[in-house]
């Protein structure tokens, strides 16, 4: 089956909000083997709106719109529907007793706009709402389907699992299709798109030719490295989770240790793992990030089992009263190994890890914008890398903090960065 989303909204199209209801509904639809090859956004125009849902018909079995089934005058979507099934709205009373005991319930009365919500093109049948005041709506078109859900996401999501996937199951068993479609993503860090293209440049193309099941494509996303999403095609989910799972270790044999995590792992939830594996605690002395390494690392639950704290070192007199580094200057290698060594003694752990730059956009130090020292100290002793970061103040603050979180990881792996 090929369903095509429409979203519905002038706000969508000016940029103020974001369509994240297409988003969740794609990945629903490729969860249930659903095709779904467009996506439109439409304003609150009936022309417009007729027109999207008319193309989309045309190229597909169904359609899901969400959105402008409110009260008022610019929620157009059931006119729109309407015209499009040819036939005439009717205003279903036991709806509008409906809506209007939701009022009631909240001591309100209902103002007669919200009877415009009751309004059913003939031949559809309304899917009653639990959790708002619209109604969605299941409207066959000749053999085709249109699905009108509510814009507020939390309704949508619930009146889609509620009503549209289990019709959609139906039509699937119909055309006699079954199956899923699942992503994996395998995060890196450290390796260039065009670095990892080549890695596994060899891989996608035998993928390709043996029918391009699973597939592989490259995500870059920016701050957070570059992403590997792994699609399978199969006939259940413990078959597609078979397929993903051998080509994640075909990946994972690529690309070696810039595979940080996968799917919902970050870098700090990585650090922890290896962290808690090994039985270290962590301290750490930030100077360039001013506590954006802390920040990530206690999104991680139960942090407090191995992250000692964090000593926020940005004036220079800090880092020499409070961590003991020499005087000298304090962006270079041996400030970034002095800061880690104080603040593995002061917040007694097992590793320090600390950090040192100038984020600009003036030099420092005699250094340039983008410099930035990272220093571990370990129960064996200390050391320090020097990196060269993108970017304006505050990207070089973000990759400052995910790379020395990096070289931590790596460093427990027992690889060198
Ligand atoms: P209701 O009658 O339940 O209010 P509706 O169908 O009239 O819903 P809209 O008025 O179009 O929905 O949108 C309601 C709100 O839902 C919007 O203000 C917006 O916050 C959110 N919303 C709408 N469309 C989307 C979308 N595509 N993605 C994310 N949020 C959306």
């Amino acid at each position: 089956m090929r369903v095509e989303i429409v979203a519905v909204g002038t706000e969508l199209l000016l940029g103020q909000i974001a369509d994240t209801n297409s988003k969740w509904l794609g990945e629903q639809l490729a969860l249930a083997g659903v095709d779904s090859h467009f996506h439109q956004a439409v304003g609150d125009n009936h022309r417009r709106i007729v027109l999207a849902l008319r193309t989309a018909l045309a190229r597909g079995d169904g359609v899901i719109t969400c959105g402008g089934l409110g009260p008022t005058h610019d929620d157009i979507t059931r006119q729109s529907i309407a015209e499009v099934m040819n036939v005439p709205l009717e205003r279903d009373p036991q709806i509008v007793a409906r809506i209007a005991e939701l009022f009631a319930s909240r001591g309100r009365a209902m103002p007669e706009s919200n009877e415009r919500q009751a309004d059913v093109p003939h031949g559809a049948t309304p899917i009653p709402q639990q959790l708002g005041t619209a109604p969605g709506l299941l409207c066959p078109v000749g053999n085709k389907v249109v699905y009108a859900l509510p814009g507020v996401p939390y309704e949508m999501q619930e009146m889609f699992t509620r009503a549209v996937l289990p019709d959609l199951r139906r039509r699937q068993g119909e055309a006699g299709e079954t199956g899923v479609i699942v992503s994996r993503v395998v995060k890196t860090w450290g390796m260039s798109e065009s670095g990892l293209g080549e890695v596994l440049a060899k891989r996608i193309a035998a993928l390709d030719e043996a029918g391009g099941n699973p597939t592989l494509a490259l995500l870059a996303s920016g701050i957070e490295g570059i992403k590997v999403r792994l699609t399978a095609k199969a006939a259940d989910a413990s078959a597609a989770a078979a397929l993903l799972q051998a080509e994640e270790a075909h990946v994972r044999a690529a690309v070696g240790e810039a595979v940080f995590g996968t799917d919902d792992e970050t870098m700090e939830s990585a650090v922890s793992t290896l962290l808690r594996a090994q039985t270290k605690t962590l301290a750490l002395a930030e100077s360039v990030t001013g506590g954006l390494i802390a920040a990530r690392l206690v999104n991680v639950p139960g942090a407090s089992s191995w992250f000692r704290g964090a000593v926020v070192a940005y004036d220079s007199r800090i880092k020499h009263s409070i961590l003991a580094v020499p005087e000298g200057p304090v962006v270079s290698e041996a400030a970034a190994r002095a800061m880690a060594e104080g603040a593995r003694n002061v917040l007694e752990a097992d590793v320090g890890l600390a950090i040192t730059g100038v984020a600009g956009p003036e030099d420092q130090d005699g250094q340039r914008p983008g410099t930035v020292f990272v220093g571990l100290a370990l129960e064996e002793g200390s050391e320090a890398v020097e990196l060269h970061l993108p970017g304006d103040r505050e990207r070089v603050r973000q990759y400052s903090a995910i790379s020395a979180l990096d070289i931590l990881r790596r460093r427990l792996l027992g690889v060198r960065a």
